[in-house]
C-alpha cells in the first residue's frame, strides 16, 4: 500500500472508525473492548486521532484500533479500513483550502479546536444535513461540521465559528433529536454555546476568497448559509440581529463595502429588522424575495432539491 493511502487511513476520524467497529462512542469515550469494562475507560483524542484506555493501557491510532478489535494483522486491517471506509475516505478528505486552526491564548480555541481537526458526522447528523437539508458534502467539509453524542444519548451537531483568518472563535452546538415535550414546550434547549464562544458572524473565512465587486449573500443563520453555499453562492450568516454588535460589522466594513451584498430576508419580523439594520449601513444591499410559502432560504432550498 502506498504511503499516501496509509496516511489517508490514519487520518480517518477515529471516532467514526470506532463506530464502524461496533463501539458506542459518547463524549469521546467508550467501553474498552480489551478488558472487562463497566464504565467507559477508553478515551479518544480527536485532535491527535488516537485512543487510549486508562485501565489496561491499550492505545494507538486508527490502524492499531482496527488491528486490535478485529484481531487482524497490519495489512488486513488496512485493507478492511480501505474497504469499510471507502465512503468516509472520499467524503472526509480535508477541504481543498482547509481553514487554518491555530492555537491562541483563548480558552475556546485550545479546548475545542481538536474536535474540528478530524470532523466526524454520526448517522443523525448525516440524515439531517444530507437527507433533510439536501446540503452539498463539499460545503459541510468546508464548514468542518462535527457531531457527538452526549451521555443522555442525545446526538448533537457541532458548528465551529472562525474569524476571517480561520482562527476558531466560537462553537455552537445544535441538538439533532427531538426531546420529550413537557406540555407543549421542549424541555431542553436546541442550541448550546460553550463558555467564551463568540458566535456572532458565521463563515467569515469566505470573505478572503472574494474579490472587489463580487457577490456576497447575507443569511440569517447557519442553515440558510449552508443552503446558499450549496447552491453555489458565497455567503456569511448573522445568526441574530440582537446578538450582533455594531463593532462586529464595523470591523468588516472595509471588506463588505467593496462587495455586492444580497439578502433574502426571512418572512418574519426579525428578518425584516436585520435587513433594515444592514440597509442603513449598506444602502446598496439588494433585497431578494423568497417564493411565497417559504419562510427561509434553507426551507426553500431543501424543497427544490
Ligand atoms: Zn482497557
Amino acid at each position: 500500500m502506498e504511503r499516501f493511502e496509509l496516511q489517508k487511513l490514519r487520518d480517518l476520524p477515529i471516532e467514526g472508525v470506532a463506530h464502524q467497529l461496533g463501539m458506542k462512542v459518547q463524549k469521546h469515550k467508550t467501553l474498552c473492548p480489551f478488558h472487562e469494562d463497566r464504565h467507559p475507560s477508553l478515551s479518544f483524542h480527536t485532535g491527535r486521532n488516537t485512543f487510549k484506555c486508562f485501565v489496561c493501557d491499550a492505545h494507538g491510532g486508527v490502524i492499531d484500533l482496527t488491528m486490535q478489535v478485529l484481531r487482524k494483522d497490519f495489512k488486513e486491517a488496512c485493507r478492511w479500513l480501505a474497504d469499510e471506509h471507502n465512503i468516509i475516505v472520499s467524503e472526509w478528505k480535508p477541504a481543498e483550502s482547509p481553514q487554518l486552526i491555530t492555537h491562541n491564548s483563548k480558552l475556546i480555541t485550545t479546548k475545542y479546536a481538536k474536535y474540528f481537526a478530524h470532523p466526524y458526522l454520526n448517522a443523525e447528523a448525516r440524515t439531517f444535513l444530507f437527507e433533510e437539508r439536501k446540503l452539498h458534502p463539499a460545503v459541510i467539509r468546508w464548514c468542518r461540521l462535527n457531531s457527538y453524542t452526549d451521555r443522555h444519548d442525545t446526538p448533537w451537531l457541532q458548528i465551529p465559528y472562525y474569524d476571517i483568518d480561520g482562527h476558531l472563535i466560537g462553537v455552537q452546538n445544535r441538538r439533532l433529536s427531538h426531546p420529550p415535550l413537557r406540555g407543549n414546550e421542549e424541555v431542553h434547549p436546541r442550541f448550546r454555546f460553550p463558555r467564551g464562544s463568540k458566535c456572532r458572524i458565521y463563515n467569515l473565512p469566505v470573505l478572503k476568497m472574494l474579490k472587489e465587486g463580487e457577490d456576497l449573500w447575507i443569511a440569517e443563520g447557519c442553515s440558510d448559509c449552508w443552503a446558499l453555499l450549496s447552491s453555489g453562492k458565497k455567503a456569511i450568516a448573522i445568526p441574530s440581529a440582537t446578538l450582533l454588535r455594531e463593532t462586529d460589522l464595523e470591523s468588516l466594513n472595509p471588506k463588505l463595502s467593496t462587495l455586492n451584498l444580497h439578502m433574502y430576508p426571512d418572512a418574519d419580523l426579525p428578518g425584516e429588522k436585520l435587513y433594515l439594520q444592514l440597509k442603513t449601513l449598506y444602502p446598496e444591499i439588494i433585497r431578494h424575495t423568497l417564493p411565497t410559502n417559504h419562510k427561509d432560504y434553507s426551507e426553500y432550498y431543501a424543497s427544490s432539491h
